[in-house]
């Protein structure tokens, strides 16, 4: 019978998958170990064939994107009747993340992974993310400042001021830290300035900063913000009295775009100036509204449109056949991807021993997006569609595995349709819609990645500044940016790592504590976007039944 051949190819070519995946893993953890740095040629050569089916994938997302919403809009004959599945599309999308949130701060603050960790592991990973960021943001060290002072005979840089450029891009911060040894009667004290044009200085408000008066670190928290005028900025030091010495250090930070700069950006995120230049950077969003209002003139065209309607139901028939194709050579590629990665790590010396060091962060986010996958979207499922959530994730279990392989939602989204429409039964009415539009803003697992990283992040910082408390207030405004950066992520590998930024600033943390979570990020990155397309294929048939309805 068709129907059960049907279903015996799915279960083979998942059971192939997860074959080769398991493969990957053991021979990346044992490979290394029997064969040393001879083995760094067949990693190149598997990271090739990993990139070829990556590119394979990605090569047919934007069209597919466009055809399949067009062909959507010209299937539903009038662009109106898209208004009741957008809305609780949307409605679907908002609430399973700012339940993924929940349930990552509920699971972080339970297992408190922060708790155990050496505060020398702090230190060291403040300064490996603070080399990150400099990298990212293209500083160099001429924007650091720092004086020594001893006091007694070196006295003599009291008083001494120096001063930098801004780069232009971006907001920014000074963040100042004082190194105070000895107790002072006067505590140290640094003066941030600003100027235009670095001739006239004008003082900053709330640019003085002043150390305590016994010996420790003082660091300013959050940074200092400079306006976006700024373009030169001087620090005044006046070094502790009767201690026996101070250190002054201060750089700038990029600084924390406001709660209304970030809707701003979500807003324009909608729109593109250039059609093509949205396709060749993989910018779903702006692709898709063009689309719809593509489409939606298509549908008032009648007859004079037939040529073209026909053009865009073909293309999106045959891209979904080459989809198949890609299937086929899914076990291959995903072994390539997986085997090269872990291999990497493995070879660089990192794996196993992240896996000790970092084994409590990454229990905790493991365990929060099963938790989000098994308990809430699966009865969300089984609520709103009666659906068996073990056979809907059966059926969706390439799609799954080829997110976990890939780290990437947007690279996945030809298999999550081909999946959902061909294994699962889903309308191709709602995949086309629901799909590109939920991998691209919906993003369950990385919005529980946020929560809990920035949590955990604050956890371990509370160990080295004491001054630093988490209130409630404080994870209340972890949620609300966990869930904005989640939406602004983009559906590629590691994108959450960057809108963190946004969430750690928002709360006052040292953007530098990144390197607490950096060098697991790749790994973990792979269990989010696993939860992230399992969340838009749930979202596609819950939003299924309101076209039907
Ligand atoms: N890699 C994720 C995705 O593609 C985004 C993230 O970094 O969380 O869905």
């Amino acid at each position: 019978m068709p129907e059960s051949n049907k279903s015996k190819n799915h279960r083979h070519s998942t059971l192939y998958i997860v074959g080769a995946i398991v493969l990957a893993v053991v021979l990346a953890i044992v490979g290394p170990a029997l064969f040393g740095e001879s083995l760094r040629p067949v990693v190149g050569l598997l990271e090739v064939g990993g990139e070829v089916f990556l590119r394979m994938l990605q090569m047919v997302v934007v069209p597919l994107v466009m055809a399949s919403v067009m062909s959507g809009i010209l299937g539903l004959g009038d662009v109106r009747k898209l208004g009741r599945p957008g809305a609780y599309a949307v409605s679907y999308y908002l609430s399973t993340t700012i339940l993924a949130v929940v349930t990552g701060l509920i699971v972080v603050n339970i297992v408190n992974p922060g708790r155990g960790i050496d505060p020398a592991l702090v230190e060291d990973a403040r300064k490996e993310g603070e080399q990150t960021l400099a990298h990212a943001a293209g500083r160099n060290e001429r924007q650091r400042f720092e004086w020594h002072n001893v006091t007694g005979d070196r006295s003599a840089t009291a008083g001494e001021s120096k001063n930098v450029s801004i780069p232009a891009k971006g907001v920014w911060g000074v963040r100042i830290s004082i190194d105070q040894v000895g107790q002072a009667e006067t505590p140290a004290r640094a003066l941030v300035q600003w100027s235009e044009d670095g001739n006239e200085f004008d003082e900053l408000p709330d640019g003085e900063f002043v150390a305590g008066t016994e010996t420790g670190i003082y660091t300013t928290n959050p940074a200092i913000p400079v306006s976006e005028k700024v373009r030169f900025v001087r620090i005044d030091f006046q070094p502790q009295e009767g201690g026996t010495h101070s250190i002054v250090e201060a750089y700038l930070v990029p600084g924390a775009p406001s709660i209304g700069a970030i809707f701003r950006n979500l807003v324009l995120m909608l729109f593109t100036n250039n059609l093509l230049g949205s396709m060749v950077e993989i910018n779903l969003l702006p692709l898709i509204i063009f689309s719809i209002a593509f489409g939606a003139m298509l549908t008032t065209l009648g007859s004079r449109a037939e040529t073209i309607t026909s053009l865009v139901l073909s293309i999106n028939d045959a891209l979904m056949n080459f989809i198949l194709l890609l299937m086929k050579l899914a076990p291959l590629g995903i072994f390539c991807l997986v085997a090269a990665r872990f291999a990497r790590a493995q070879l660089d010396g990192q794996f196993l021993t992240l896996l000790k060091t970092q084994a409590w962060y990454m229990t905790s986010v493991i365990v929060g997006l099963s938790i989000h996958a098994v308990f809430t979207l699966s009865f969300l499922l089984w609520f709103f569609t009666r659906r068996s959530p073990w056979t809907f994730f059966v059926q969706m279990s390439q799609a799954i595995l080829t997110a976990f392989s890939t780290s990437s939602s947007t690279a996945t989204l030809p298999v999550t349709m081909e999946c959902a429409e061909k294994n699962a039964g889903v309308s191709s009415r709602s995949t086309e819609f629901v799909l590109p539009l939920g991998a691209t803003i919906n993003m369950d697992g990385t919005a529980l990645y946020e929560a809990a990283a920035a949590i955990f992040i604050a956890q371990a910082y509370a160990l080295t500044d004491p001054s630093f408390v988490l209130t409630f207030d404080k994870q209340v405004v972890i949620a609300i940016t966990a869930t904005l950066a989640a939406i602004g992520a983009a559906g590629i590998p590691e994108a959450g790592l960057v809108t963190m930024l946004i969430v750690l600033n928002a709360v006052g943390l040292p953007l530098e504590l990144i390197g607490l979570i950096l060098p697991i990020d790749w790994l973990l990155d792979r269990f989010r976007t696993a939860v992230n397309t399992y969340g838009d294929s749930v979202g596609a048939a819950i939003v299924d039944k309101s076209f039907t309805s």
